[in-house]
């Protein structure tokens, strides 16, 4: 009896512990994220912020909100701290300004809004979700996606706003990085001495949210890669290579996002879970090894219509959390 009794709590365990829905995941930037270069202060301040993030969104969830809106509130948590490469934080241009990149993407219906190169709207992301709702376009750019932002009523703000130490002391050690090489306009890590790379790429943000209907949202908003240059647009805002959703699964990416463009990164996430039965965690992992085989690296989330999620990366840390349908939010920052 005693042993029966056992074994149905081991099952019963397994069960729930097999059942377990998520229902939102985030990443905050995928990168060089090393335990011993990191203060318990600002590992903290990550991880407060990670769950704020979290919070914000589920408590959109509970309430029975479209997933959408769950998606923004997370992003904007994020945008708003200097901690993340979004919003205020953002890295910079080789000319020393902020230019910002965000994108949106609803699972049932395939609506998508897309802003780049702006640098005057406080959350991109907002103004994604403004060229998703409120426009009969996918992607605006630059001046014409500021103006439009303008017009919708989105808060607008001086380029100061963006500016932080960190970001601009990480942009003068690239350039001085750069100065070393004889190639200082190729986009090719080859002709780079290895340090070159090192703070080019941190704390992009995304999340993607399962709603109460079952509906999938994803989004991923970003100031690209430091020293980015002629108007460079990397893969965030990107519909299919940076952000994807659909009926089955949403993805939000991260890393050098050169490489996530020529992958099809987050499309092929979802090709391989609607046509090769792959689960997302399988997906991801096989578009992480595309990736790293071309040379490039970052981190990708991931969660599916039954609340699956995934969380891939291969460089030393991804800042990434999730939340449960009854609310358990979870932390990790390192491999
Ligand atoms: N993917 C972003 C870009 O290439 C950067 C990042 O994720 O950190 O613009």
């Amino acid at each position: 009896m005693k042993k029966i009794l056992m074994l149905f709590t081991i099952c019963s365990s397994l069960i729930f512990y097999a059942q377990k829905k998520y229902v939102v995941v985030i990443h905050g930037g995928a990168g060089t994220i090393l335990k011993n270069e990191m203060s318990p202060e600002l590992e903290q301040q990550y991880r407060d912020k990670l769950k704020e993030a979290l919070t914000s969104a589920y408590q959109k969830i509970k309430q029975g909100k479209n997933s959408l809106e769950a998606v923004e509130a997370a992003i904007v948590v994020m945008e708003d701290s200097p901690l993340f490469n979004a919003g205020k934080g953002a890295v910079f241009t080789s000319d020393g300004r902020n230019e910002l990149d965000a994108s949106i993407m609803y699972g049932k219906d395939k609506s998508a809004g897309a802003v780049a190169g702006i640098t005057v709207v406080k959350n991109p992301i907002k103004a994604a979700l403004a060229v998703m709702q409120k426009s009969e376009h996918v992607m605006m750019i630059g001046k014409g996606a500021e103006q439009f932002a303008k017009k919708e009523g989105l808060e607008i703000v001086n380029t100061k706003y963006f500016w932080t130490e960190k970001r601009w002391n990480a942009l003068q050690k690239v350039k001085k990085a750069e100065l070393k090489t004889n190639q200082p306009n190729a986009m090719n890590n080859l002709h780079y001495p290895s340090n070159y790379w090192v703070d080019r790429k941190f704390g992009t943000v995304g999340c993607v949210a399962l709603d109460k209907d079952g509906n999938i949202s994803a989004g991923t908003s970003t100031g690209g890669m430091t020293n980015k240059k002629y108007g460079r647009v990397g893969d965030s805002p990107i519909i299919g290579a940076g952000t994807y959703a659909d009926k089955n699964v949403g993805i939000s990416g991260t890393g050098w996002g050169e490489f996530y463009i020529r992958t099809s990164a987050a499309r092929t996430v979802a090709a391989k879970y609607e046509y090769q039965n792959k689960d997302v965690k399988t997906a991801t992992e096989e578009v992480m090894l595309e990736i790293e085989k071309l040379g490039g690296d970052g981190g990708m989330i991931a969660l599916d219509k039954n609340g699956n999620v995934a969380m891939t990366f291969n460089t030393e840390g991804m800042y990434r959390g999730t939340v449960t349908e009854d609310g358990e939010i979870n932390i990790e920052i390192y491999k």
